[in-house]
Protein backbone atom coordinates (compact mmCIF):
# COMPACT_ATOMS: atom_id res chain seq x y z
CA UNK A 1 0.00 0.00 0.00
CA UNK A 2 0.83 3.68 -0.96
CA UNK A 3 0.47 6.39 1.71
CA UNK A 4 0.36 9.90 -0.24
CA UNK A 5 0.95 12.78 2.70
CA UNK A 6 -0.09 16.27 2.72
CA UNK A 7 -3.10 15.95 0.92
CA UNK A 8 -5.57 18.37 0.73
CA UNK A 9 -9.11 17.73 1.30
CA UNK A 10 -11.66 18.43 -1.29
CA UNK A 11 -14.73 18.79 0.82
CA UNK A 12 -15.52 21.39 3.01
CA UNK A 13 -13.94 24.83 3.24
CA UNK A 14 -11.98 23.97 6.22
CA UNK A 15 -9.47 22.86 2.93
CA UNK A 16 -7.61 20.06 5.87
CA UNK A 17 -3.70 19.80 4.20
CA UNK A 18 -2.54 16.88 6.24
CA UNK A 19 -4.49 14.11 4.85
CA UNK A 20 -2.99 10.93 4.09
CA UNK A 21 -4.26 8.75 1.83
CA UNK A 22 -3.53 5.08 1.11
CA UNK A 23 -3.61 4.12 -2.17
CA UNK A 24 -3.34 0.35 -3.37
CA UNK A 25 -3.33 -0.79 -7.06
CA UNK A 26 -4.37 3.05 -8.27
CA UNK A 27 -6.85 2.52 -5.82
CA UNK A 28 -8.03 4.54 -2.64
CA UNK A 29 -8.30 2.08 -0.30
CA UNK A 30 -7.85 4.56 3.19
CA UNK A 31 -7.20 8.00 4.74
CA UNK A 32 -5.50 8.71 7.80
CA UNK A 33 -6.74 12.25 9.54
CA UNK A 34 -9.66 13.19 7.87
CA UNK A 35 -13.06 13.40 9.21
CA UNK A 36 -15.90 11.52 8.41
CA UNK A 37 -17.33 13.69 5.72
CA UNK A 38 -13.52 13.86 4.46
CA UNK A 39 -13.13 10.19 4.64
CA UNK A 40 -16.26 9.66 2.40
CA UNK A 41 -14.87 12.10 -0.27
CA UNK A 42 -11.94 9.83 -1.00
CA UNK A 43 -13.48 6.68 -0.26
CA UNK A 44 -16.55 6.97 -2.80
CA UNK A 45 -15.12 8.69 -5.29
CA UNK A 46 -15.33 5.62 -7.58
CA UNK A 47 -19.21 4.89 -6.52
CA UNK A 48 -21.46 2.72 -8.41
CA UNK A 49 -23.24 5.92 -9.54
CA UNK A 50 -20.63 7.96 -11.05
CA UNK A 51 -20.79 7.88 -14.73
CA UNK A 52 -17.81 7.15 -17.36
CA UNK A 53 -19.52 8.60 -20.37
CA UNK A 54 -21.27 11.78 -21.33
CA UNK A 55 -24.93 11.25 -21.95
CA UNK A 56 -27.66 12.93 -23.70
CA UNK A 57 -31.20 12.73 -24.21
CA UNK A 58 -33.50 14.96 -26.58
CA UNK A 59 -36.37 14.66 -23.88
CA UNK A 60 -35.80 14.79 -20.11
CA UNK A 61 -38.63 11.71 -20.33
CA UNK A 62 -36.21 9.54 -22.59
CA UNK A 63 -33.97 7.39 -21.51
CA UNK A 64 -29.99 8.88 -21.82
CA UNK A 65 -28.08 7.95 -24.31
CA UNK A 66 -24.44 7.34 -24.15
CA UNK A 67 -22.12 9.84 -26.78
CA UNK A 68 -18.55 10.75 -26.83
CA UNK A 69 -17.29 14.67 -25.49
CA UNK A 70 -17.12 15.58 -28.56
CA UNK A 71 -20.99 15.31 -29.77
CA UNK A 72 -21.74 16.58 -26.03
CA UNK A 73 -19.35 19.13 -25.99
CA UNK A 74 -20.64 20.60 -29.42
CA UNK A 75 -25.03 20.31 -28.13
CA UNK A 76 -23.76 22.34 -25.18
CA UNK A 77 -22.17 25.17 -27.19
CA UNK A 78 -24.76 25.16 -29.44
CA UNK A 79 -27.51 25.59 -26.36
CA UNK A 80 -24.98 28.19 -25.34
CA UNK A 81 -24.92 30.28 -28.28
CA UNK A 82 -28.92 30.04 -29.25
CA UNK A 83 -30.00 30.68 -25.72
CA UNK A 84 -31.03 34.64 -24.96
CA UNK A 85 -29.85 34.07 -21.40
CA UNK A 86 -28.05 31.40 -20.17
CA UNK A 87 -27.82 30.47 -16.77
CA UNK A 88 -24.29 29.08 -15.70
CA UNK A 89 -24.29 28.18 -12.08
CA UNK A 90 -22.38 25.99 -9.42
CA UNK A 91 -18.54 26.54 -9.37
CA UNK A 92 -17.89 25.66 -6.16
CA UNK A 93 -16.40 22.32 -6.15
CA UNK A 94 -14.14 23.32 -9.13
CA UNK A 95 -10.68 24.41 -8.63
CA UNK A 96 -9.91 27.91 -9.78
CA UNK A 97 -8.67 27.29 -13.17
CA UNK A 98 -11.67 26.15 -14.34
CA UNK A 99 -13.49 28.77 -12.38
CA UNK A 100 -11.21 31.24 -14.81
CA UNK A 101 -12.27 29.65 -17.91
CA UNK A 102 -16.06 29.99 -16.77
CA UNK A 103 -15.90 33.44 -16.43
CA UNK A 104 -14.70 33.81 -19.87
CA UNK A 105 -17.17 31.10 -21.18
CA UNK A 106 -20.35 33.26 -19.30
CA UNK A 107 -18.56 36.68 -21.14
CA UNK A 108 -18.74 34.87 -24.42
CA UNK A 109 -22.65 33.88 -24.38
CA UNK A 110 -23.43 36.87 -22.74
CA UNK A 111 -24.82 34.68 -19.81
CA UNK A 112 -25.08 35.22 -15.98
CA UNK A 113 -23.08 33.37 -14.63
CA UNK A 114 -23.53 32.78 -10.34
CA UNK A 115 -22.13 29.90 -7.82
CA UNK A 116 -23.81 28.58 -5.23
CA UNK A 117 -22.95 31.85 -2.74
CA UNK A 118 -25.93 33.36 -4.25
CA UNK A 119 -27.57 30.93 -1.52
CA UNK A 120 -25.46 30.57 0.89
CA UNK A 121 -22.87 33.57 1.68
CA UNK A 122 -23.62 36.05 -0.59
CA UNK A 123 -25.40 38.16 2.02
CA UNK A 124 -21.88 37.77 3.35
CA UNK A 125 -20.18 39.65 0.35
CA UNK A 126 -22.75 42.15 -0.02
CA UNK A 127 -22.19 43.20 3.87
CA UNK A 128 -18.36 42.69 3.00
CA UNK A 129 -19.11 45.31 0.41
CA UNK A 130 -20.95 47.15 2.49
CA UNK A 131 -18.66 47.96 5.80
CA UNK A 132 -15.32 45.88 4.99
CA UNK A 133 -14.04 42.38 6.58
CA UNK A 134 -12.05 42.68 9.36
CA UNK A 135 -10.68 39.03 8.41
CA UNK A 136 -7.35 36.91 9.58
CA UNK A 137 -6.34 33.39 8.76
CA UNK A 138 -6.87 30.49 10.21
CA UNK A 139 -3.63 30.30 11.58
CA UNK A 140 -4.00 33.72 13.56
CA UNK A 141 -6.86 32.28 15.45
CA UNK A 142 -5.21 28.72 15.85
CA UNK A 143 -2.04 31.13 17.52
CA UNK A 144 -3.53 33.72 19.15
CA UNK A 145 -7.05 33.56 19.88
CA UNK A 146 -8.65 32.98 23.26
CA UNK A 147 -12.29 33.69 22.64
CA UNK A 148 -14.23 32.24 19.77
CA UNK A 149 -17.56 32.76 18.49
CA UNK A 150 -20.22 30.95 16.19
CA UNK A 151 -22.40 32.20 15.36
CA UNK A 152 -25.12 30.00 13.13
CA UNK A 153 -22.83 27.99 12.29
CA UNK A 154 -22.47 24.51 13.92
CA UNK A 155 -18.79 23.42 13.00
CA UNK A 156 -19.47 19.73 14.51
CA UNK A 157 -20.89 18.28 11.89
CA UNK A 158 -20.37 20.88 9.23
CA UNK A 159 -16.69 21.40 9.42
CA UNK A 160 -15.35 18.56 11.82
CA UNK A 161 -11.95 19.37 11.81
CA UNK A 162 -12.31 23.19 12.24
CA UNK A 163 -12.61 23.22 16.01
CA UNK A 164 -9.64 20.60 16.31
CA UNK A 165 -7.22 22.17 13.83
CA UNK A 166 -8.03 25.68 13.72
CA UNK A 167 -10.06 27.13 16.24
CA UNK A 168 -11.52 25.67 19.89
CA UNK A 169 -9.14 22.44 20.45
CA UNK A 170 -6.23 23.50 18.50
CA UNK A 171 -2.83 24.12 20.24
CA UNK A 172 -1.42 27.30 19.19
CA UNK A 173 2.01 29.34 19.95
CA UNK A 174 0.68 31.43 22.39
CA UNK A 175 -2.20 28.86 23.20
CA UNK A 176 -0.03 25.86 23.86
CA UNK A 177 -3.29 24.05 26.12
CA UNK A 178 -5.70 24.37 23.30
CA UNK A 179 -9.18 24.07 24.39
CA UNK A 180 -8.07 25.11 28.07
CA UNK A 181 -6.36 28.58 27.26
CA UNK A 182 -9.80 29.19 24.95
CA UNK A 183 -13.48 30.60 25.49
CA UNK A 184 -16.08 29.71 23.45
CA UNK A 185 -19.60 31.10 22.84
CA UNK A 186 -22.10 29.87 20.40
CA UNK A 187 -24.75 31.81 19.26
CA UNK A 188 -27.98 29.29 17.76
CA UNK A 189 -31.14 29.11 18.34
CA UNK A 190 -30.74 24.97 18.67
CA UNK A 191 -28.64 23.29 21.54
CA UNK A 192 -26.55 21.51 18.56
CA UNK A 193 -23.54 19.46 18.98
CA UNK A 194 -21.27 22.81 19.41
CA UNK A 195 -23.30 24.47 21.39
CA UNK A 196 -22.90 21.86 23.54
CA UNK A 197 -19.07 22.46 23.98
CA UNK A 198 -19.62 26.08 24.29
CA UNK A 199 -18.94 28.28 27.48
CA UNK A 200 -21.31 30.68 26.25
CA UNK A 201 -24.40 29.45 24.80
CA UNK A 202 -26.85 32.45 23.56
CA UNK A 203 -29.87 30.93 22.86
CA UNK A 204 -31.32 33.25 20.25
CA UNK A 205 -34.74 33.50 19.09
CA UNK A 206 -34.85 32.57 15.42
CA UNK A 207 -34.81 36.08 13.43
CA UNK A 208 -33.41 37.96 16.31
CA UNK A 209 -29.91 38.07 15.03
CA UNK A 210 -30.04 41.47 14.16
CA UNK A 211 -31.74 42.59 17.92
CA UNK A 212 -28.87 41.13 19.35
CA UNK A 213 -25.93 41.70 17.49
CA UNK A 214 -27.46 45.88 18.26
CA UNK A 215 -27.67 44.75 21.87
CA UNK A 216 -24.19 43.55 22.16
CA UNK A 217 -22.99 46.77 20.38
CA UNK A 218 -24.99 48.96 22.57
CA UNK A 219 -23.76 47.04 25.54
CA UNK A 220 -20.07 47.30 24.55
CA UNK A 221 -20.59 51.26 24.55
CA UNK A 222 -21.63 51.15 27.85
CA UNK A 223 -25.58 51.71 27.63
CA UNK A 224 -27.67 50.11 29.55
CA UNK A 225 -29.88 47.86 28.27
CA UNK A 226 -33.70 48.28 29.77
CA UNK A 227 -34.93 45.06 29.46
CA UNK A 228 -34.95 41.68 30.86
CA UNK A 229 -34.44 39.69 28.19
CA UNK A 230 -32.90 40.55 24.90
CA UNK A 231 -34.17 38.07 21.47
CA UNK A 232 -35.44 35.65 24.16
CA UNK A 233 -31.63 35.60 26.29
CA UNK A 234 -31.58 36.79 29.48
CA UNK A 235 -29.84 40.36 29.43
CA UNK A 236 -27.30 39.51 32.29
CA UNK A 237 -26.13 36.94 29.65
CA UNK A 238 -25.28 39.37 26.95
CA UNK A 239 -23.58 41.19 29.33
CA UNK A 240 -21.21 38.70 30.38
CA UNK A 241 -20.57 37.53 26.36
CA UNK A 242 -19.42 41.52 25.78
CA UNK A 243 -17.26 41.10 28.64
CA UNK A 244 -15.58 38.13 27.24
CA UNK A 245 -15.47 39.20 24.04
CA UNK A 246 -14.18 42.70 25.35
CA UNK A 247 -11.46 41.18 27.49
CA UNK A 248 -10.19 38.95 25.08
CA UNK A 249 -7.00 39.43 23.67
CA UNK A 250 -7.61 37.46 20.07
CA UNK A 251 -11.07 36.88 18.86
CA UNK A 252 -12.71 35.28 15.81
CA UNK A 253 -16.43 35.18 15.61
CA UNK A 254 -17.04 32.62 12.66
CA UNK A 255 -20.98 32.67 11.23
CA UNK A 256 -22.32 30.94 8.86
CA UNK A 257 -25.98 30.31 7.40
CA UNK A 258 -27.63 29.94 10.50
CA UNK A 259 -27.28 34.07 10.41
CA UNK A 260 -27.10 34.35 6.66
CA UNK A 261 -29.92 33.20 5.99
CA UNK A 262 -31.78 34.92 9.07
CA UNK A 263 -34.13 37.78 8.52
CA UNK A 264 -32.24 40.76 7.41
CA UNK A 265 -29.65 38.88 5.51
CA UNK A 266 -26.79 41.62 5.25
CA UNK A 267 -27.60 43.74 7.11
CA UNK A 268 -27.40 41.82 10.29
CA UNK A 269 -23.85 40.96 8.67
CA UNK A 270 -23.27 44.42 8.47
CA UNK A 271 -24.02 45.15 12.03
CA UNK A 272 -21.80 42.02 13.27
CA UNK A 273 -19.21 43.62 10.82
CA UNK A 274 -19.84 47.05 12.96
CA UNK A 275 -19.15 44.95 16.01
CA UNK A 276 -16.28 43.38 15.35
CA UNK A 277 -15.02 47.00 14.79
CA UNK A 278 -16.46 47.82 17.77
CA UNK A 279 -14.50 45.53 19.18
CA UNK A 280 -11.41 46.57 18.05
CA UNK A 281 -11.67 50.19 20.00
CA UNK A 282 -10.46 47.75 22.73
CA UNK A 283 -8.98 44.53 21.95
CA UNK A 284 -7.96 42.66 18.45
CA UNK A 285 -10.68 40.50 16.85
CA UNK A 286 -11.57 39.30 12.93
CA UNK A 287 -14.69 37.70 11.82
CA UNK A 288 -14.53 34.96 8.74
CA UNK A 289 -17.75 33.14 7.06
CA UNK A 290 -17.60 29.76 7.73
CA UNK A 291 -17.49 28.33 4.34
CA UNK A 292 -19.33 25.29 2.65
CA UNK A 293 -18.17 24.29 -0.42
CA UNK A 294 -14.16 23.17 -0.83
CA UNK A 295 -13.82 26.33 -3.33
CA UNK A 296 -16.88 28.68 -2.97
CA UNK A 297 -14.61 30.92 -2.01
CA UNK A 298 -12.21 30.83 -5.00
CA UNK A 299 -15.09 31.55 -7.42
CA UNK A 300 -16.13 34.68 -5.54
CA UNK A 301 -12.47 35.76 -5.53
CA UNK A 302 -11.74 34.44 -9.40
CA UNK A 303 -14.85 36.14 -10.86
CA UNK A 304 -14.11 39.45 -8.44
CA UNK A 305 -10.33 40.01 -10.12
CA UNK A 306 -12.18 39.59 -13.49
CA UNK A 307 -15.36 40.57 -13.55
CA UNK A 308 -15.02 43.48 -10.02
CA UNK A 309 -18.29 41.19 -8.93
CA UNK A 310 -18.08 37.94 -6.89
CA UNK A 311 -21.48 36.11 -7.96
CA UNK A 312 -24.69 36.72 -9.88
CA UNK A 313 -22.71 38.61 -12.90
CA UNK A 314 -24.85 39.12 -15.65
CA UNK A 315 -22.64 39.85 -18.94
CA UNK A 316 -26.06 40.31 -21.07
CA UNK A 317 -25.77 43.93 -22.17
CA UNK A 318 -21.84 43.13 -22.94
CA UNK A 319 -20.76 44.46 -19.70
CA UNK A 320 -20.01 43.16 -16.53
CA UNK A 321 -23.88 43.82 -13.90
CA UNK A 322 -24.33 42.78 -10.89
CA UNK A 323 -27.64 42.76 -8.49
CA UNK A 324 -28.74 40.21 -6.51
CA UNK A 325 -32.15 39.94 -6.30
CA UNK A 326 -32.45 40.58 -10.17
CA UNK A 327 -29.37 38.48 -11.44
CA UNK A 328 -28.89 35.78 -9.23
CA UNK A 329 -29.77 32.25 -10.28
CA UNK A 330 -32.72 31.87 -7.98
CA UNK A 331 -34.21 35.61 -9.33
CA UNK A 332 -34.21 34.08 -12.70
CA UNK A 333 -35.18 30.84 -12.98
CA UNK A 334 -38.23 31.63 -10.54
CA UNK A 335 -39.16 34.40 -12.82
CA UNK A 336 -38.29 32.11 -15.97
CA UNK A 337 -36.23 34.65 -17.00
CA UNK A 338 -33.40 32.16 -18.07
CA UNK A 339 -33.89 30.01 -21.04
CA UNK A 340 -30.78 27.31 -20.77
CA UNK A 341 -28.77 26.34 -17.75
CA UNK A 342 -25.73 24.87 -17.75
CA UNK A 343 -24.94 23.31 -14.23
CA UNK A 344 -21.46 22.57 -12.79
CA UNK A 345 -19.63 20.74 -9.59
CA UNK A 346 -23.02 21.68 -7.70
CA UNK A 347 -26.28 20.22 -7.36
CA UNK A 348 -29.03 22.83 -7.23
CA UNK A 349 -31.29 19.34 -8.48
CA UNK A 350 -31.46 18.95 -4.10
CA UNK A 351 -31.20 22.24 -2.81
CA UNK A 352 -32.99 24.83 -4.82
CA UNK A 353 -36.56 25.69 -3.73
CA UNK A 354 -39.71 24.18 -6.03
CA UNK A 355 -40.72 27.16 -8.07
CA UNK A 356 -36.83 26.85 -9.28
CA UNK A 357 -36.83 23.84 -9.73
CA UNK A 358 -40.09 23.56 -11.66
CA UNK A 359 -38.41 26.11 -14.60
CA UNK A 360 -34.85 23.73 -14.14
CA UNK A 361 -37.79 21.37 -15.98
CA UNK A 362 -39.26 23.48 -18.20
CA UNK A 363 -35.31 24.44 -20.11
CA UNK A 364 -32.72 22.79 -21.43
CA UNK A 365 -30.29 21.65 -18.77
CA UNK A 366 -26.60 20.60 -19.03
CA UNK A 367 -24.97 18.98 -15.70
CA UNK A 368 -21.53 19.10 -15.44
CA UNK A 369 -20.71 16.28 -12.66
CA UNK A 370 -18.94 12.82 -11.67
CA UNK A 371 -21.60 11.63 -10.25
CA UNK A 372 -25.57 11.15 -10.56
CA UNK A 373 -27.72 13.68 -8.60
CA UNK A 374 -30.75 14.97 -8.39
CA UNK A 375 -29.76 17.55 -11.10
CA UNK A 376 -28.04 15.41 -13.07
CA UNK A 377 -31.79 13.31 -13.43
CA UNK A 378 -33.23 16.81 -14.91
CA UNK A 379 -30.66 17.53 -17.05
CA UNK A 380 -30.74 16.96 -21.11
CA UNK A 381 -27.11 16.90 -21.28
CA UNK A 382 -24.63 15.19 -18.99
CA UNK A 383 -20.55 15.50 -19.09
CA UNK A 384 -18.66 13.58 -16.79
CA UNK A 385 -15.23 14.77 -15.05
CA UNK A 386 -12.37 14.05 -13.41
CA UNK A 387 -12.62 14.72 -9.09
CA UNK A 388 -10.58 17.62 -8.42
CA UNK A 389 -8.14 17.02 -5.59
CA UNK A 390 -8.56 13.48 -5.92
CA UNK A 391 -7.61 12.49 -9.88
CA UNK A 392 -6.28 16.39 -10.80
CA UNK A 393 -4.89 18.88 -8.95
CA UNK A 394 -5.35 22.86 -9.16
CA UNK A 395 -5.81 25.85 -6.73
CA UNK A 396 -8.66 26.04 -4.30
CA UNK A 397 -9.57 29.37 -1.59
CA UNK A 398 -9.47 28.06 2.07
CA UNK A 399 -12.24 30.00 4.58
CA UNK A 400 -9.88 32.60 5.15
CA UNK A 401 -8.61 33.20 1.77
CA UNK A 402 -5.35 31.76 1.90
CA UNK A 403 -4.67 30.05 -1.67
CA UNK A 404 -4.21 26.08 -1.07
CA UNK A 405 -2.92 23.77 -4.09
CA UNK A 406 -4.95 20.29 -4.01
CA UNK A 407 -2.82 16.85 -4.55
CA UNK A 408 -3.82 14.85 -7.61
CA UNK A 409 -3.68 11.36 -5.19
CA UNK A 410 -4.69 8.96 -7.89
CA UNK A 411 -4.97 8.89 -12.22
CA UNK A 412 -8.17 10.19 -13.93
CA UNK A 413 -10.63 6.57 -15.13
CA UNK A 414 -9.76 6.47 -18.61
CA UNK A 415 -11.59 8.69 -21.03
CA UNK A 416 -12.88 11.41 -18.37
CA UNK A 417 -11.71 15.12 -18.90
CA UNK A 418 -11.39 17.45 -16.23
CA UNK A 419 -13.56 20.61 -15.45
CA UNK A 420 -10.99 22.92 -17.16
CA UNK A 421 -11.02 20.90 -20.17
CA UNK A 422 -14.57 20.41 -20.88
CA UNK A 423 -14.73 24.27 -20.13
CA UNK A 424 -12.11 25.10 -22.55
CA UNK A 425 -13.82 22.42 -24.72
CA UNK A 426 -16.87 24.57 -24.49
CA UNK A 427 -15.35 27.97 -24.85
CA UNK A 428 -13.65 26.98 -28.78
CA UNK A 429 -16.60 25.28 -30.02
CA UNK A 430 -18.47 28.67 -29.06
CA UNK A 431 -15.95 30.82 -30.24
CA UNK A 432 -15.97 28.52 -33.52
CA UNK A 433 -19.76 29.12 -33.95
CA UNK A 434 -19.61 33.01 -33.42
FE1 LIG B 1 -12.26 17.56 4.80
FE2 LIG B 1 -13.58 19.58 5.97
FE3 LIG B 1 -13.31 17.22 7.21
FE4 LIG B 1 -11.18 18.82 6.90
S1 LIG B 1 -13.02 19.26 8.11
S2 LIG B 1 -11.23 16.60 6.55
S3 LIG B 1 -11.62 19.73 4.85
S4 LIG B 1 -14.44 17.62 5.31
Amino acid sequence: VKVVKNVVCPFCGTLCDDIEVLVEDGHIVGTRNACRIGNAKFMHYEGSVRYDSPLMRENKKDEFKKVDYETAIEETARLLVESKLPLIYGWSSAECHAQQLGVLLGEKVNGVLDNTASVCHGPSLLAVQDVGYPVATLGETKNRADTVLFWGSNPMHAHPRHMSRYSVFARGFFRERGRKDRQMIVVDPRKTDTAKLADVHLQVEPHKDYELVSAMRAALKGFKIESDYVAGIPTETVYEAVDLCKNAQFGTLFFSMGVTMSRGKHRIIDNAIQLIVDLNAHTKFSLMPMRGHYNVNGFNQVSTWITGYPYGVDFSRGYPRYNPGETASNDLLQRGETDMMLNIASDPGAHFPQKALEHMVKIPLVCIDPHQTPTTELANIVMPTALTGVEVSGTAYRMDGVPIELRKVVDVPEGLLSDAEIISGLLKEVKKME
